[in-house]
Formats: C-alpha cells, sequence, structure tokens
C-alpha cells in the first residue's frame, strides 16, 4: 500500500508539491479536498492540475487501511478495517433523529484487558493518526451526511495513545470545524491523561467508564486499576473539573449480580457527592456466552437510575445500539477473526 497522505500536516505537503515545481498553496487545495468535501481519490480533485493529480495518485494513498466489511442496522452502521500490517479494526456510526456521532477506535485490542470486554482479550498496537482521522474521513463519505459528535469510545484506551489522540482533535476542530464541545474521550481512569486532557482540550468532553465503585471489585474486572487505583481516578477527576469547569459523563455499565445493587447505587452516590457528574446507565451487551456475565433486566437498571436521580443527580438509562450487529467496542473484530 501506498503511504497515506493523512500522515502529512500541511507543511509536509506544501513541501512535496514545491519540490514538484507547483505553488504551495496547492497543499491547501489538497488539504480542502480531503478532510472538508471528503474526496477519497486525487483523480477527482478538481482544481489540481493533471500532472499533480497523477503524481499524488502515484505516489500516496488516501486511506491507511482497506475496508473489509460494513454492517448496518436500524440505527447504526459499523465499518471493519484492514491496516497495511493486515490488523482489523473497527468503527462505528449511530444515528440520532438529528444526528450521526461516529465512535472511533485509537488502538487495535485494548491494554486494559477489562473482563467483559472483546477489544480487551487482546493488545497489538496503537493506531496511528492518520488511521484515526482516516476512520472519519472514510465514515462521512460513506454515509454521506454529516457527522455532528465524536465519540473516542471504539477499541482502546484513547489515553494511552495521547499524541495521536491529541493530533486528531486538532485536526477535527481546527480543519474540519467539529466543536470541541460535540467531541467525547472516554477513558477507562488514567489519571495522568486526564490531567493532560484539562489543560490541553478543556473543551473537550470528558467520560469515564466506571464499572463498580468499589476497588477490589475494580481490580478483578479493570485491571489496569491496579496500576491506577480508583482513589487516584477521583482525584484527577477533581482537578479535571476545577481546570475545565465541565461536568463528567460518567458511564455506567450494569453487570447482573455484580455491580447493580442497591449498596452499588449508595456508593456511586457518595463517590461523586461533591462532584458535577451525570450518570448514563448502560445496559450490559454481553461478548460471548461464556464470561458468564449477564444482563440487567430493564425493570431492575429503571430502578437503579431512578435512585440516582433521587440523589439530585441527573442520570438516564442508556440502550445500547447496535447489538444487532455485534455493536459493542470490539465485538464486531472478535467475531470476524472467530469466523476467519
Ligand atoms: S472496555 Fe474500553 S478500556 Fe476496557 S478493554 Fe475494552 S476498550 Fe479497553
Amino acid at each position: 500500500m501506498l503511504p497515506s497522505i493523512l500522515d502529512l500536516d500541511i507543511k509536509g505537503i506544501e513541501d512535496i508539491v514545491s519540490e514538484q515545481g507547483y505553488e504551495r498553496y496547492r497543499a491547501k487545495q489538497v488539504i480542502e479536498w480531503i478532510y472538508k468535501k471528503g474526496k477519497l481519490d486525487f483523480d477527482g480533485m478538481s482544481n489540481l492540475p493533471a500532472e499533480l493529480r497523477e503524481f499524488l495518485s502515484c505516489n500516496f494513498s488516501i486511506l491507511p487501511f482497506e475496508i473489509i466489511q460494513s454492517y448496518k442496522s436500524e440505527d447504526t452502521v459499523k465499518f471493519l478495517f484492514r491496516t497495511d500490517d493486515d490488523m482489523i479494526f473497527e468503527s462505528v456510526v449511530i444515528f440520532h433523529p438529528d444526528r450521526g456521532i461516529l465512535c472511533l477506535s485509537t488502538q487495535i485490542g485494548c491494554p486494559v484487558r477489562c473482563r467483559f470486554c472483546a477489544s480487551g482479550e487482546n493488545f497489538y498496537r496503537n493506531l496511528r493518526y492518520e488511521e484515526i482521522i482516516g476512520q472519519y474521513i472514510f465514515a462521512r463519505n460513506y454515509i454521506k451526511r454529516d457527522i455532528r459528535g465524536i465519540v473516542f469510545m471504539g477499541m482502546g484506551e484513547p489515553l494511552l495513545n495521547e499524541e495521536s489522540l491529541y493530533r486528531t482533535i486538532d485536526v477535527l476542530t481546527e480543519i474540519i470545524g467539529i466543536s470541541p464541545r460535540h467531541i467525547t474521550v472516554s477513558t477507562s481512569g488514567i489519571p495522568k491523561g486526564i490531567l493532560n486532557i484539562a489543560r490541553r482540550n478543556p473543551k473537550v468532553r470528558l467520560a469515564l467508564s466506571l464499572w463498580t465503585p468499589e476497588e477490589e471489585e475494580r481490580e478483578k474486572l479493570v485491571p489496569v486499576s491496579k496500576i491506577y487505583p480508583l482513589s487516584e481516578v477521583i482525584e484527577s477527576l477533581r482537578r479535571y473539573v476545577e481546570i475545565t469547569k465541565n461536568r463528567v459523563s460518567i458511564e455506567y455499565t450494569l453487570l447482573k449480580g455484580i455491580n447493580d445493587g442497591i449498596g452499588d447505587v449508595h456508593k456511586l452516590i457518595s463517590l461523586f457527592r461533591d462532584m458535577p457528574v451525570f450518570f448514563n446507565v448502560i445496559l450490559y451487551n454481553p461478548k460471548d456466552e461464556d464470561t458468564k456475565i449477564y444482563q440487567t433486566s430493564v425493570e431492575e437498571a429503571l430502578r437503579f437510575v431512578d435512585l440516582l436521580k433521587r440523589s439530585g443527580k441527573e442520570a438516564h438509562l442508556r440502550v445500547s445500539k447496535g447489538g444487532k450487529i455485534s455493536g459493542a467496542c470490539g465485538q464486531l473484530r472478535a467475531v470476524y477473526e472467530r469466523s476467519k
């Protein structure tokens, strides 16, 4: 596969076009075709000289991966990509009545290795910047409509791939024009990364995936907690709120009999008593039957949400979209790998 031009910033493209004898402003035209108009081939860049288009086509690709499958359901479309080193990863667009939200992957597999997550079964490598922004460019072109929200909630822990994450956020906000308030970074709880994002991108939204308010239980479910204990995560969130003045979204997936009891509600309330947070309570999408982790019933989930609300916190029950197409993070890739 040819090198992806997405890896080059404007200065890099200016250098390439001027080496070929063209004016440097041609680089801006290339950037506009790709990032603003979503062109996926150089031939269609009609305001570039034909020889320059040919040169670019012979020396660069636009996307750094190939699409190998797409799956559609009523309210989602999910893509599987293959990289130049033969790795598979995925992203998903979720359609809401008024907007499309794109869920981006930042790693292939995930080093956090949560027990109940298909992405955590293995970790291969970080996705490079061009592989992350490429998901956006491909998805927008494929669905032929605007993507108004970005969530870094696909495969991987974004705060363990910070350099590529920040470069992607810069391009999304500064070149493509997505408001940072419509971008959410979801973390399993990496304290240093939480402080970094507070200082570097204070307008971007932060979500914490919190599987349990219990330190011991968390160590069993989320092995990275042995390195980053919950107390440190909570302290970093406090600092995050002080610096950004943002509310934090707490993503809480209910696991039947593990974290969905009344005691868990009380611990959650006490953990976040003085912090501006809102709870997104999510019904678990089982990764397979072997894990012996099951979904809480809707009635129990609604009761859980109601108790959170009574404490004065905002809370919603979110039914995970895309379950029919293995829509939870990493599931599609896992199904694909098993079928090979
Ligand atoms: S839930 Fe998130 S942090 Fe945990 S293994 Fe899966 S992708 Fe990684």
